[in-house]
């Protein structure tokens, strides 16, 4: 069985749907108003990543991010979609092209939750079968069961289920950019850290071009492959990467805007599956309690993990409340501690404080139990991170070197009078 043909494995590329968006000296001056709220930008977003735009407020972030769907039409340059010139096309056939998350999702209160997630391909006159298909798929991709939530309507969900809603609304199409305006700002903490979670979890699976505007650092830091930093204007302080923001801030703007403690924000770059996980035992419901227990002492463990059957934890029980069950029931805990394998360590210790477990359970892809979490683990990355940051605060500083920067960045300069 000889073959031949070299078959070339496919490069890392291949797998990135997103397409690279250049703003080119691109300027929006609002009428009546003295100064532009952008002023003259080039910023060039690379294919298949998340670029994240932060400054404070009114330096033009949104007004950025709408130029880029021409919800607001720039006065001046040029905006360039993968290798077309879109500046001038019609904007709703653009739009139909870009998928646009807003806050608390946008949804048509009117509209169940498959009539939103269904405008755009009805709108390119897709069939029915089809579109009932892309609906289901698209609740699968963000958690959601599609026979529990299609024929919802959004006041009947929670706040971040709205949000999960609005980004598979943004996705129905496949478009291959995506962009959103604060999109997680008016979700609680929690809520808000599993839909980061999440929306990290599909970029890896779909490799679109996300652009997201947030006043939040950690929230850039976390979500972002790249972060432009703005100030008024949206003239560009700094375009890197978060590590390279957070070890070198290009000056006192951007210093003062990741805040102090920027070295425990260091934490916010290691994720929970960077570190080691421990083992559990793991049970079903129906299972004999007193067999469960007997695998909880064999393995010298304190607790049981209950999945479901799609794997997923739905209780996690110690030995005297098992001590109390004949068969394991099927009813959910409320307030499970439960991570994802992409949550960053902070995420996690916010999660095991809150439920004062001590520990939290792991999960990955589709919510599928992967491990246990301990305090102690995060406490000495905790202790090794401070100790990094610590040896780097001792470094010499040389900013004003005029040093070429190494890395590979991508382009961008904005106009500035200086
Ligand atoms: P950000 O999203 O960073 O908070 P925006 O892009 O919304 O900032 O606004 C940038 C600037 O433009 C602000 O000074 C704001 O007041 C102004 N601005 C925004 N929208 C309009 C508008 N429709 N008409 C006039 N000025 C506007
Ligand atoms: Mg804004």
């Amino acid at each position: 069985m000889s073959e031949t043909t070299t078959i070339e494995s496919p490069t890392a590329d291949s797998a990135v749907s997103g397409k690279s968006i250049l703003l080119e000296k691109v300027t929006k001056q609002y009428p009546g108003q003295k100064s532009p709220a952008v002023d003259g930008i080039t910023l060039e977003i690379p294919a298949g990543k998340i670029v994240m735009l932060v400054g404070p407020s009114g330096c033009g972030k949104t007004t950025t991010l709408k130029m880029i769907n021409r919800l607001i039409e720039p006065t001046d340059g040029r905006i360039v979609l993968g290798d077309e010139d879109v500046t001038g096309i019609d904007g709703d056939d653009l739009r139909r092209r870009i998928g646009y998350v807003i806050q608390a999702g946008g949804l048509f209160p009117h509209m169940t939750v498959a009539a939103n997630i269904a405008i755009v391909p009805k709108m390119l006159g897709w069939g029915k079968d089809r579109i009932a298909r892309r609906v289901d798929e698209l609740l699968e991709l963000v958690s959601l069961d599609p026979a529990e939530y299609r024929d919802r309507f959004p006041k009947e969900l929670s706040g971040g289920q709205q949000q999960r809603v609005g980004v598979a609304r943004a996705l129905a199409a496949d478009p291959p950019v995506l962009l959103m305006d604060e999109p997680f700002g008016a979700v609680d903490p929690i809520t808000r850290q599993r839909l980061q979670d999440e929306l990290i979890r599909i970029q890896e699976e779909l490799q679109k071009t996300i652009v997201i505007v947030t006043h939040d650092f950690d929230e850039a830091v976390k979500l972002g492959d790249w972060i432009v930093v703005f100030s008024d204007g949206a003239h560009i302080v700094q375009y890197d990467t978060p590590e390279r923001i957070l070890a070198e801030p290009a000056n006192e703007f951007v210093e003062n805007f990741i805040g102090s403690g920027a070295g425990l924000k260091q934490l916010t770059l290691r994720r929970v599956n960077d570190v080691g996980l421990a083992e559990a035992v793991i049970a079903h419901p129906g299972d004999t309690a007193s067999a469960v227990l007997a695998m909880v002492v064999e393995a010298g463990h304190n607790h049981v993990v209950i999945v479901d059957e799609r794997e997923r934890p739905i209780q996690w029980l110690s030995r005297r409340q098992l001590g109390r069950l004949d068969t394991i029931g099927s009813t959910p805990e409320v307030g499970l501690p439960i991570v994802g394998s992409r949550a960053t360590l902070n995420d996690a210790l916010d999660t095991m404080l809150v439920s004062s477990a001590g520990a939290a359970l792991v999960t990955g892809k589709r919510d599928r139990f992967l491990g246990v979490i301990d305090v102690e683990t995060v406490m000495d990355a905790i202790t090794s991170a401070r100790a990094a940051a610590a040896r780097s605060a001792n470094a010499p500083t040389g900013t004003n070197s005029g040093e070429i920067p190494t890395v590979d960045a991508p382009q961008a300069t904005a106009v500035v009078d200086e």
